[in-house]
Parts: C-alpha cells; sequence; structure tokens
C-alpha cells in the first residue's frame, strides 16, 4: 500500500484493498486492480499570446477490462498524477457499479486555464489531440470534459482528432455540443441520476419528499441542476452555497431565482436581502441543519475534524471524492448513510455513454428518452449496493467498491489477466 496516507490515491487505494479482503482476491488480483495501465505523458509546444510555451499533457488509462478506457481532461495548474490517477481508478469503478460497458481513464493538461485566451485554449486543445491521438479513438479511450473544460474544449480536441484521422468519429470524445453529436440531457445528467438515486433512497425507506430538508454545497453544474430538480419535486432546499460562502434559509431557497442571480455573475450569498438569509461561511457548511447533504463542490469537504458537527442523516455525494476514510468511519458510527460519488454523480458517464452510443448508431434520442433510459441504470445500481452492503453487513461506499472489483474481476478473470 502507497506510504501517502490522505492522498486520493491513497484513499483510492485503501477503498480497493478493503474490498479485496472481502472478495478474497490474490494479490496478484489486487495489483492488478491497482496499478493503471499505462500513464501517457508529453508536453505541447504552442505560440500562445504571451509567446512561446510548452505545458505538460498527461493521460492515465487505468483500465480497460470492460470496455474502452472512459474519463475527463482538466486543464489545471496543478495538474497532479496522484489525483488524476485515483480519479481514473475511480472512474473504473464507477462504470462497473453503474454496469456500462466501460473502463476508466482521466487526464489533463498542466494550464491555468483563467490566464488564457479562448483562443488561446483552442490551441492547448488541439495539441492535446495531437498528442494523444494514437491512443484515443471510440474503441480506445473516450475523453469528456472535467475541470475547466467544457463542449467548447471537446469540439476542438474532436475536429483535431477527425483532422487526423481523416474522417468523421464523433464517438471519440462526449461531452461535445448538441450541433457535432452530443446527448440531449447530458448537462443535467450528473444531478438528474443523483436524484434518480435519492428517490430510490427515499422509497425504499418510505419517507416523505415533502418533509425532507437539502443543503447544497456548491451551486455549479452538479449542485445547481441537483438543486432545481429537487425542489421541482417537492423537497425543501434550505441551503446553497458556492466559493464565496453558503446561505441557510427555513422557509426555503428559490434555486431557479439562484441561478438567475448566479447567472449575472454573483454569488449565492448576494441573492436575498440580509434580514431574509442566515449566511454561513464554507468552513460551518457542513454542520448545517438539514435531513440531505449534497456536496458537490471540492474532494476532502466532510473529514475528521468536521464530520462529528453533520447533522444531515443522508449524503448523497455529487462531488468527486468529498469525505475522506476518516470521516467515513465516524458516519458509520453515527449511523449517516453516505450514497458514494462513484454511484450518486455516475449519470453523467451513462449519459456519456448513451451520447457514445447514439454516435455509433448515428440515431438520436429525445431527451425523454435519455432520462427514460437513465432512471432504471441508476435504480438498480442502488439496488445492487443494497443488497451487497445488505449480504456482506458493509456501508453504501464499502458496497459499491466490492460490487465493482467484483465485476473488473470477473472481466479480468475471462481476459486471464
Ligand atoms: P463547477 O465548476 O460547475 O461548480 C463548482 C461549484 O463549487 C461552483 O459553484 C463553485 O463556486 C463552488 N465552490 C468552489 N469552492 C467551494 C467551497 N469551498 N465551498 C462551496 N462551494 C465551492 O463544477 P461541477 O461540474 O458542478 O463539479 C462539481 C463536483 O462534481 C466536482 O467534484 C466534480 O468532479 C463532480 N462531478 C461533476 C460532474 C459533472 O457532470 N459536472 C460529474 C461527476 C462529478
Amino acid at each position: 500500500m502507497s506510504d501517502n496516507t490522505n492522498t486520493p490515491f491513497a484513499n483510492f487505494e485503501k477503498r480497493v484493498i478493503d474490498a479485496c479482503a472481502v472478495l478474497s482476491c490474490t494479490d496478484t488480483e489486487s495489483k492488478k486492480l491497482l496499478t493503471p495501465d499505462r500513464i501517457i505523458e508529453d508536453t505541447v509546444r504552442l505560440k500562445t499570446e504571451k509567446g512561446e510555451e510548452q505545458f505538460d499533457v498527461y493521460r492515465v488509462q487505468f483500465s480497460n477490462a470492460r470496455g474502452p478506457y472512459k474519463g475527463g481532461i482538466r486543464f489545471h495548474p496543478a495538474a497532479d498524477i496522484n489525483e488524476v490517477k485515483a480519479l481514473a481508478g475511480m472512474m473504473a469503478i464507477k462504470c462497473a457499479v453503474v454496469g456500462v460497458p466501460l473502463g476508466g481513464g482521466k487526464g489533463g493538461v498542466q494550464i491555468d486555464a483563467k490566464q488564457y485566451s479562448k483562443k488561446d485554449l483552442e490551441q492547448v486543445a488541439r495539441g492535446f489531440a495531437r498528442v494523444l491521438h494514437e491512443y484515443i479513438g471510440p474503441d480506445k479511450d473516450i475523453p469528456a470534459p472535467d475541470m475547466y473544460t467544457n463542449p467548447e474544449t471537446m469540439a476542438h480536441i474532436l475536429d483535431e482528432f477527425e483532422a487526423l484521422e481523416g474522417k468523421s468519429v464523433p464517438g471519440a470524445i462526449t461531452g461535445k455540443p448538441i450541433a457535432l453529436g452530443g446527448s440531449l440531457g447530458r448537462g443535467s445528467a450528473t444531478g438528474q441520476g443523483g436524484v434518480y438515486v435519492l428517490e430510490e433512497y427515499v422509497e425504499t425507506h418510505k419517507l416523505k419528499r415533502e418533509e425532507l430538508t437539502v443543503a447544497v454545497e456548491g451551486f455549479g453544474n452538479a449542485g445547481s441542476n441537483v438543486a432545481q430538480l429537487l425542489h421541482a419535486l417537492g423537497y425543501t432546499i434550505v441551503a446553497v452555497s458556492d466559493s464565496r460562502g453558503g446561505i441557510y434559509k427555513k422557509d426555503g431557497i428559490d434555486p431557479y431565482h439562484v441561478s438567475k442571480v448566479k447567472a449575472e455573475g454573483k454569488s449565492v450569498t448576494d441573492v436575498y436581502k440580509e434580514e431574509e438569509v442566515e449566511k454561513i461561511s464554507n468552513d460551518e457548511f457542513a454542520s448545517v441543519e438539514c435531513d440531505v447533504l449534497i456536496p458537490s463542490a471540492l474532494d476532502n469537504s466532510l473529514r475528521e475534524d468536521n464530520a462529528d458537527s453533520v447533522k444531515a442523516s443522508i449524503i448523497l455525494e455529487l462531488a468527486n471524492g468529498p469525505t475522506t476514510p476518516e470521516a467515513d468511519e465516524i458516519f458509520k458510527k453515527k449511523n449517516v448513510h453516505v450514497i458514494p460519488d462513484v454511484l450518486a454523480n455516475a449519470g453523467g458517464v451513462v449519459v456519456s455513454y448513451f451520447e457514445w452510443v447514439q454516435n455509433r448508431m448515428h440515431f438520436y434520442w429525445t431527451e425523454e428518452e435519455v432520462q427514460e433510459k437513465l432512471r432504471p441504470i441508476m435504480a438498480n445500481a442502488f439496488h445492487d449496493m443494497c443488497s451487497v452492503s445488505a449480504q456482506h453487513g458493509v456501508s453504501y461506499r464499502e458496497a459499491t467498491y466490492i460490487l465493482a472489483v467484483e465485476r473488473i474481476l470477473e472481466a479480468n478473470r475471462y481476459r486471464g489477466r
């Protein structure tokens, strides 16, 4: 096991090793599950508006046992290989949990995207496609957006990739603009998938939505969508936050109104008059009074030092890696049910899978069809997780890792790996 305790990869490693212990895996099998198939590191040299520059480019292809590698690309100054390796491994787990025929990968470019013009970022995206050209493609490795990359970035990568291939290959990238073969429903898929999972939880535990209060940490793509969808279903959103702070309103926040104000470049803290809400700092947000806490911003927001103060009895992890293993132990003791990231936020990759399928069929679905297909996948994965949790007497997170490791192992065994 790695010496680096609490790094994202050490957290991932611990969770896989725990699952391997339950499944009595051999050392060779465990090692295979923890070793990426390939780490590609290269550089892109460009003439940006600042002059001649060089950027580090990398891609971790973790496992293709169950299908082509799949995972996002981030443009980030702290392009940390440890974190990307963990996220690539988590993608393999996530795809296996929801049962889509894809493996796990992740990658990025070391760049502070905020410091560059759109034109420069287009050159970086095209450089990424040139450097990784031989490694990506619809049957090899299918990138998608992640931090500081978006459908426009995917359009540039696809355009460069297709120019090198000399043909149309829309299934090489997902999260594309609709005009280039993107899927309807991809924008809200992560939030929508989380809602479907929460709805299964609520039905299974015979709870009443109208009686449940919800706090959403982070009001970006994942957070704003989940808040709006839950509000529309009758849940009461009592607290929301963004990088500048949070607000609490006992009688409920209108997330559509918050989105409108945020679209003007303001913070959630600017939405209501001072006397209408209680302001909460980001450090206090975890302990806000609510039934369902939905971390949708950064990793490690629920830790040993704040887990005890959490009032929620359900945590729906839309962010990747928001709970440390130490906080998990505290939640177990407090009987807080954590619906883990590898299931809760998997709606995004499921709809990416739908996009890939539609591209390969050259036949496109309506948004309603996308949602009709997404719901049973998320619901079945939730019930599979519950069965494994009951069978082994383990938490939901442990159950998802057991479920996924078992599925990846089965594929590895058939391949003789
Ligand atoms: P985003 O950039 O659209 O939104 C992030 C939000 O978090 C912003 O509102 C930002 O202001 C806020 N934020 C930053 N620091 C904060 C803090 N300390 N406290 C509270 N809020 C803070 O990002 P996103 O796409 O919504 O992704 C959010 C999380 O969800 C990430 O962990 C990401 O990996 C995960 N995720 C997203 C998707 C997706 O499809 N968007 C899919 C899977 C997982």
